[in-house]
Parts: C-alpha cells; sequence; structure tokens
C-alpha cells in the first residue's frame, strides 16, 4: 500500500467521532449514530460515496471541541448504511490508512477536518523481517493462552503480507488500552510500530501465561477441597443409582460412631475407620461386605477400654471365699496374699494363678469365687482337647466362617478389660501339625506380652494385661514347661469321706434344693444317705459325681411327687411332660395343694425313704450307718400343714439310705476293688492318677516251670522293671526270707495288676511287687488292711514317691487302716486331714527288708 493512497489532498473530509473503539486501517465494524446531524453526514457521505476520518474522543463530552479529540486516526470507507425506524442509523465502515488531523472545522453540519496522511517509512528491511517473525511466535504464544480469539483474525494475521498491515490487524485485535493503540496507530515508522507491538505482545504473554499459571494453583487448591466433596456426591449418586439406600450407608457411620465409642486405641480406631469406609461402598448384599460387617461388629463389642473397680476389702474377700467353699484353707490363704500384693500394686505382673486337683475338687468354682471375692467379671474357656492355635488365637476373616479365638470371645463375653479369666485343664492342650496352641497361650499369660495379644482376626493389638488369669489343671506334668514357670500352683487334693460328707450337707445339697426350684421345700438328707451316697454311689477324689448324684435324687423326688396323680401341675404349665427344673417349682405347688392328709396315703412313693414293694432287693437289706430307728419310714414326705383351705404348705421329705437305693438304683461301687480276704500273693498298692488316687491291686502267683517272670495287665516298662527288680531282690535273699531253693529255676512266677482302666506305670509300685511276690513264694498272705507305696533298688532300699496325699486318701476311702510309705514321705503326711491321721496307722521304712518283714511277720522257722 505504500506510496498508493486514497487521499485527495486539501480535501475536507466528515469527521466520524469514536468513543472507546479505535479504527485500524483492515478493521470492518458496526457502528451506530442517533445524532440527527451525524447521521446527515453519514447519508451524504455514503450517498456520494465519499470517506470519512474516524477518530476517537480523548474522552466522552457533549459538545467536543478540536482537543478533546485524538489527531490521529483513520480514513474509512462506509461499506453499508441501515436507517433505523427511530431515525438512527447502522453503518458498517471498513478502515483503509492512517492520517493526522490537519486542521480541524466545526459546521453546524458537522465537524470536518483536513487530513494528512502517515506513510510508513522502512529501513533496515532485514531487522523488519526479524521483528515481524518474533511477533508471529509471540502470537502463536498468544493463541496459546487466549482461547477465545476468533479464527478469522488468526487468518489474516497469517495472510498478511505487509508488516504495517500486521501491525494493523493486531492493533486492532489485540487486548490493548486504547492509548498503545493510539501510539501503535500514530507512529510513522514501521520499525517502531513492530518494536511497540512486539512490546505489548510479550507483556500481554507474559500476563496471560501468568494468569494460566495463578489460575492453575488456584484451580489445584479449588480442586482438592472440592475433590472430595465431588467425590462424596458422586459415590452417593452410585449408590442410588444401584439401588442402595441410605441405611446402608449409614450402617458403616453407625458402626464407626458405636467402635468410637467404646474408646478403643488410636490403633484400632484408625483401622476401624478405614475398614468402615470400605464397607459402605461395598454391595451391601455381597458376601465381602457381610465379612466386613462382621468383622466391624466384632470391633464394636468389644470392651477396649472399659473396667470394672476392683473391691479391695480383704475381709470381705475372705468372707466370700469361705461362703462358697468348704476348708481349702491352704488355697484359700494363699489366694487372699495373692489379692492382697495385687491390690498393693494394682498393675503389678504377677505370676498366674494355677488350680492343681484331681477332677470335682472345686478349681473352677474357686476361680468363680475369686471374682466375685475381687467384684470383677468372670469368664471360663476350657482347653481339653484343644489342638489348633487358631481355636486360642482365630482364624484369619479371609477364611470362610473366620472367628475370632477363643480368648478374643471370651472378653466380648466379659464385656470389661479386667475380668477374671479361668483357663480350665490347661493340661489337656495337644499340639500338632495346626500349630502350637501352648504358643499362643504363652503370650497369653505373658505379662511382657500380653498387652498387645494380637488375634489372627482381629488384626488389632488387644490388651489383656489386666485381666486376672487363673487356670486348672489335673496334673502338672503334662503342662509344657514354659507354661508351667509362669503359673504359681496352687494344689487342691482330694476330699476324705468326712470332708466330702460336709460339703454335702453344708454347700451341695443347699445349692441342688435352690437350683432345682425345691428352695421352699424342706428337703433334709440323713448323714447316713449322704455317706451312702459317697462310699456307695461315687468313688471319686473330688465331688462331681456325688453333686451330679444329689442333683438326680432330689429331681426324682420332685418327680414323683408329681407323678403320683394326685398332684396336679400349676396351671401356667403347658401341660408337657415336666422335665429338669421345671419339675422343682411344679413339684412344689403341686403338692402344696395337697390339703388332707388322708390323700398322703393314697400317695404312692412319696412317703420318705420307704421303698417300695416291688423293690425286694432294697426291702431286706440291712442299713448299718442308719443309726437307730429310721424315722423317716413314718411317712413324712408330704406334711402339709393344711389348717385352713388353699393355704399352702412346705413340701417335707427326708432322705434316707434307704430312699438313696429306691431312687438311684442299687450300689454302685461296693469294696470290690479290695479283696476282702487275705490271699497269698496279694498286695494292695496305691497309685496316682490324673482323678486322684485310687487303690492298686497286685497279684502274684507261683507255678512250676523254667524260672520264668509273666507279667500281664498292661504295665508300662518302668513298671516292669520293677517287678524285675523286685525278683532280682528276692533272689538275691532268697535264704533270708526261706524261699524255696530251687524258685529261680523250677518256679514261674506270674504277676497280673488287674482293674485296666488305672494306668500302670512308675516306680511307686516297687514295694507292693515285691510284697506280693514274696507272699505268693511263701504262701502267706500279708497283714490284712495295708496299702502300701514305695520305689525300690536292687539293693533294697525304699525311696521316697510322689501324690501321698492322694494315695493316702484313696486307702482311707478303701477302708485301709494301714498306709506303709517310704521313710522319706514322712513329711507329707503332716497335711493330712486329722479324721485320717487318727483314724489309720502309718508305717515308714528305707528299708526294703524292713518293710517286707513289717508286711509279713517272720514266721517261726521250720
Ligand atoms: P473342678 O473344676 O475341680 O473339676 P468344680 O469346680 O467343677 O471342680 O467342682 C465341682 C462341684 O463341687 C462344684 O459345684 C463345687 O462348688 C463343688 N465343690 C468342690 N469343692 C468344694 C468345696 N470345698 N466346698 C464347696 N463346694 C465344693
Amino acid at each position: 500500500m505504500i506510496g498508493k493512497t486514497l487521499f485527495t489532498p486539501m480535501k475536507e473530509l466528515p469527521l466520524l467521532p469514536l468513543k472507546e473503539l479505535i479504527l485500524f486501517p483492515h478493521m470492518v465494524v458496526p457502528f451506530f449514530a442517533d445524532s440527527a446531524p451525524l447521521v446527515k453526514l453519514l447519508e451524504e457521505a455514503h450517498k456520494g460515496n465519499q470517506l470519512v476520518f474516524a477518530t476517537s474522543l480523548k474522552k466522552d463530552v457533549k459538545n467536543p471541541l478540536e482537543n478533546d479529540f485524538n489527531s490521529v486516526g483513520t480514513l474509512a470507507k462506509i461499506l453499508q448504511l441501515l436507517r433505523l425506524p427511530d431515525g438512527s442509523v447502522r453503518i458498517i465502515i471498513e478502515g483503509k490508512e492512517r492520517g493526522v488531523i490537519q486542521r480541524f472545522t466545526p459546521r453546524k453540519e458537522g465537524y470536518f477536518v483536513l487530513i494528512k496522511p502517515i506513510i510508513p517509512s522502512r529501513d533496515n528491511l532485514p531487522e523488519l523481517k526479524g521483528l515481524e517473525k518474533s511477533i508471529r511466535e509471540a502470537f502463536k504464544d498468544y493463541q496459546g493462552y487466549y482461547k477465545q480469539l476468533p479464527p478469522e483474525i488468526v487468518s489474516s494475521v497469517e495472510a498478511a503480507t505487509d508488516p504495517d498491515q500486521l501491525v494493523d490487524i493486531l492493533g486492532g485485535n489485540l487486548k490493548l488500552s486504547k492509548e498503545q493503540k493510539i501510539q501503535l496507530l500514530g507512529f510513522t515508522k514501521t520499525r517502531r510500530r513492530l518494536e511497540h507491538l512486539a512490546v505489548l505482545l510479550a507483556s500481554e504473554n507474559e500476563m496471560l501465561s501468568l494468569q494460566k499459571e495463578i489460575n492453575l494453583k488456584v484451580r489445584k487448591r479449588m480442586e482438592k477441597n472440592q475433590k472430595e466433596y465431588f467425590l462424596n456426591e458422586k459415590i452417593r449418586e452410585i449408590n442410588r443409582e444401584l439401588g442402595r439406600d441410605e441405611e446402608d450407608l449409614d450402617e458403616a457411620k453407625e458402626l464407626e460412631e458405636r467402635i468410637r465409642r467404646k474408646n478403643p486405641p488410636q490403633e484400632v480406631m484408625d483401622k476401624a475407620v478405614k475398614e468402615c469406609r470400605r464397607l459402605s461402598k461395598l454391595q451391601p448384599m455381597s458376601p465381602e461386605s457381610g465379612v466386613l460387617r462382621t468383622y466391624l461388629e466384632w470391633i464394636s463389642d468389644l470392651p477396649w477400654s472399659e473396667r470394672s473397680r476392683d473391691i479391695k476389702d480383704i475381709q470381705r474377700a475372705a468372707r466370700i471365699l469361705d461362703e462358697d467353699h468348704y476348708n481349702m484353707k491352704k488355697p484359700k490363704e494363699r489366694i487372699l496374699d495373692f489379692i492382697a500384693v495385687r491390690q498393693l500394686k494394682a498393675n503389678l505382673k504377677g505370676p498366674i494363678l494355677c488350680f492343681v486337683g484331681p477332677p470335682g475338687t472345686g478349681k473352677t468354682s474357686l476361680g468363680k469365687s475369686v471374682a466375685r471375692a475381687l467384684g470383677r467379671e468372670f469368664v471360663r474357656i476350657s482347653l481339653g482337647g484343644v489342638r489348633d492355635e487358631a481355636e486360642i488365637r482365630g482364624h484369619r476373616k479371609t477364611y470362610i466362617g473366620a472367628l475370632p479365638g477363643k480368648i478374643i470371645q471370651s472378653m466380648k463375653k466379659a464385656g470389661v478389660m479386667n475380668p477374671v479369666f479361668l483357663l480350665d485343664e490347661i493340661d489337656k492342650i495337644n499340639s500338632d501339625f495346626r500349630g502350637d496352641p501352648a504358643s499362643a497361650l504363652l503370650e497369653v499369660l505373658d505379662p511382657e506380652q500380653n498387652f498387645s495379644f494380637v488375634d489372627h482376626y482381629l488384626e488389632v493389638p488387644f490388651d489383656l494385661s489386666g485381666v486376672m488369669f487363673i487356670t486348672t489343671a489335673n496334673s502338672l506334668h503334662s503342662i509344657p514347661a514354659p507354661l508351667r514357670d509362669r503359673m504359681e500352683v496352687i494344689e487342691i487334693p482330694g476330699y476324705t469321706e468326712y470332708e466330702k460328707s460336709c460339703i454335702a450337707t453344708d454347700f451341695i445339697i443347699p445349692k441342688q434344693i435352690e437350683e432345682n426350684g425345691l428352695a421352699e421345700a424342706q428337703i433334709k438328707f440323713q448323714p447316713a444317705a449322704v455317706l451312702k451316697l459317697i462310699r456307695e454311689y461315687t468313688m471319686e477324689s473330688g465331688v462331681r459325681n456325688l453333686e451330679r448324684e444329689i442333683g438326680n435324687l432330689i429331681r426324682k423326688i420332685a418327680r414323683e411327687a408329681i407323678a403320683s396323680g394326685k398332684l396336679t401341675l400349676p396351671e401356667e404349665s403347658d401341660g408337657s411332660t415336666p422335665t429338669g427344673e421345671a419339675l422343682g417349682e411344679a413339684a412344689v405347688s403341686a403338692v402344696s395343694a395337697v390339703l388332707n392328709e388322708n390323700a398322703l396315703e393314697q400317695v404312692p412313693g412319696i412317703e420318705g425313704g420307704d421303698p417300695p414293694p416291688s423293690a425286694p432287693s432294697t426291702t431286706d437289706r440291712e442299713e448299718p450307718e442308719s443309726p437307730g430307728p429310721d424315722l423317716t419310714a413314718v411317712p413324712a414326705a408330704l406334711i402339709p400343714k393344711a389348717d385352713k383351705p388353699g393355704k399352702t404348705a412346705p413340701f417335707r421329705y427326708t432322705v434316707t439310705p434307704r430312699s438313696v437305693v429306691k431312687f438311684l438304683g442299687k450300689e454302685r461301687f461296693t469294696e470290690d476293688r479290695v479283696y476282702s480276704e487275705v490271699r497269698p500273693g496279694l498286695a494292695h498298692g496305691m497309685a496316682w492318677t490324673e482323678m486322684g488316687g485310687t487303690l492298686l491291686p497286685v497279684e502274684a502267683s507261683v507255678l512250676t516251670g523254667s524260672g520264668e517272670l509273666i507279667l500281664t495287665g498292661s504295665l508300662g516298662d518302668v513298671m516292669k522293671e520293677s517287678a524285675k527288680a523286685a525278683h532280682s531282690f528276692l533272689r538275691a535273699h532268697a535264704e533270708e526270707f526261706h524261699l524255696p531253693e530251687e524258685f529261680p529255676q523250677k518256679m514261674d512266677i506270674h504277676i497280673h495288676v488287674p482293674e485296666g482302666a488305672i494306668p500302670k506305670d512308675g516306680p511307686s509300685a516297687g514295694i507292693t511287687l515285691t510284697a506280693a511276690l514274696l507272699s505268693a513264694l511263701t504262701g502267706v498272705p500279708l497283714r490284712e488292711k495295708v496299702a502300701m507305696t514305695g520305689e525300690i533298688t536292687l539293693t533294697g532300699r525304699v525311696l521316697a514317691i510322689g501324690g501321698v496325699k492322694e494315695k493316702v486318701l484313696a486307702a482311707h476311702r478303701n477302708k485301709m487302716t494301714t498306709v506303709l510309705l517310704p521313710e522319706a514321705n514322712r513329711k507329707d503326711t503332716a497335711e493330712l486331714p486329722r479324721e485320717v491321721t487318727s483314724q489309720m496307722e502309718f508305717v515308714y521304712t528305707a528299708s526294703l527288708k524292713e518293710g517286707l518283714a513289717y508286711l509279713l511277720p517272720p514266721r517261726e522257722s521250720g
């Protein structure tokens, strides 16, 4: 366009005043004009195909003067003019050339100006090219930042062939200020225009990039805050779509809340929160969600922080222990010491109590009493036959149907962190390929570790350090040594007959009457009946069977009272066959309904203790235990005090030895095991078993043969060796004992130990075997009612043995009058109950010869 101009020199042109717009050449823009003179001016210019000069006002004023206009402007062509109904016009103008006002003439028709064209001057063309190039590049960046840039601008920039054209197009379309635009418009030198544009474009780019960066940062921050909200909303929406209602989502929240209320350690809470979130995202009916829900319910059901307050009154504790159990002086004292020490030092990491003794001696119930004395909750698990470590420690929750182990299950049951926890039969755990339960137990019982016991199912540590553990065992031998080391052993030996009858009368009978709902009835047991139960219906160290038999007896009494037919069951009964507990109460009310004394005689079987005529085995049986006439043979079972009709009368019954037979059937244990006749070759040993002590009869007989020693009765290795030692000892001392000369060569000796149920091993039968052998060889019976025990050596010494208390109690129970013990066991008899020591004779020996001499008084030689 250089050199070629549309200007007509000295020709005045109408002025088109622009407000904000700066018109550049090559720009096509619409324009509105509503002032009548301007409209007219424009119409005439359009009609005459005349150019106008468009320049902008410096500021918006009503009647502008020359100075109010920018002197730089653009020559413009009116491409189109449209008259609007309100008298205004809309024109489209195109910028053609730049110019400067030379002369300004205001007339009444409008403003007129004389223009001088701005002819661009160019030098140093390569520099211009370089500038142009860098502007084009900067524009590319600009496009990148300013996405809304109309595409036609981009294409016209690309199409521009002339540097001034480029400046005009960009100047007209970039977002520049009015002043910047006027400057761009006014420069004559192309280089200056390009430079100025380059600077403007660069600063614009910089600003845009900064803006973008800031936007990005702001967005990021906003995103972070909003993302969670957004995602949560999304999840909720998805859940809604999948048909899960809010309740399922609330369930996870509620579980979380329930767990939080239990105030668990932070680690547990963190895990719980994580799993609750996971639960809320799972399909509620899916198996996985079921597993997770059960898991979380377990967590929420465990106590975590609840504790009960200990009762610190030792006097009271002592009273409670006495209330629950007869005698047990030593165990009770040791328990009280233990409690006292624990209370002085609350968080004492003390040993674990272990009650050892035969079954039914009250170990479990003593544990329960300790809990009651301390005011603690009580839980108990039985370890008998536990082989699998998982029973203690649980299965991982990935297993189908997995559950926590017994320890955690019991802690849930306890509901507090500090219960008394009884581990029953700790000597009965086994280990095999499924892991070693003992090592898991070790972790439970070790105060150094048990504050963070990890159950496989729970996966989070559980604090067991507040728990008071008590264990029970029948024997110490089978407890794994590391476990045994942790425990303070309290021995609870078996009971004597006298002790048993006291326990029965003062504890078991009242308890059973109460438990069977006969509390209001007056059931009495004659001492002889109790003794009969002890002697002939049970044969045990403890009182478990005794308790069972007494329970049976009481229930049968109640049942017969109802079965009589004259007695009716209470109204509320559903008519079904009365059983167990229900019977008791039924009996009381039913029996109370009997108002007529005569009715009694018509009630067969209820009369106290009278045997039914159809039981001949008991009618003619003698009752030696029963002192004097059997008072209760008189109908005493039901003595209703029926002074007034409707008044209830207590149910009365006295249990006699005869009624025991009537209700429980024939005696179960007679003194069979003890051979009542004296025979050569028979000796009574005493054995210790887990069930308590027992008598161990040994029989020996001599046959002609070749000097063989035959052993039968499933003897263990140790016992077989004892038998051989006994045989050798007698051979060595054959002369002293006046034994037949040919016995080692010509006589077979058969030793048999009957009663298959007793495990027969251990060295303590040495003296018994020797005595039986000697008696068989000499044909002289041993002293009557003497029970013996003692290990022997080849040189004839008698060594100490274990389990003296249990063994002596067994001998006492079996009516032995004397026990022969090793000298070294003399001290052990000091702890025996008085009624045993006063009724039995004790003989001690350190020498086998002396012992045999006592058992088998020497015959007159010859
Ligand atoms: P263990 O655990 O030793 O096998 P249990 O604790 O089960 O024995 O006792 C059996 C029953 O005998 C319980 O009802 C218990 O109360 C009772 N018992 C045992 N010893 C005594 C005792 N010394 N005084 C009162 N009751 C006792």
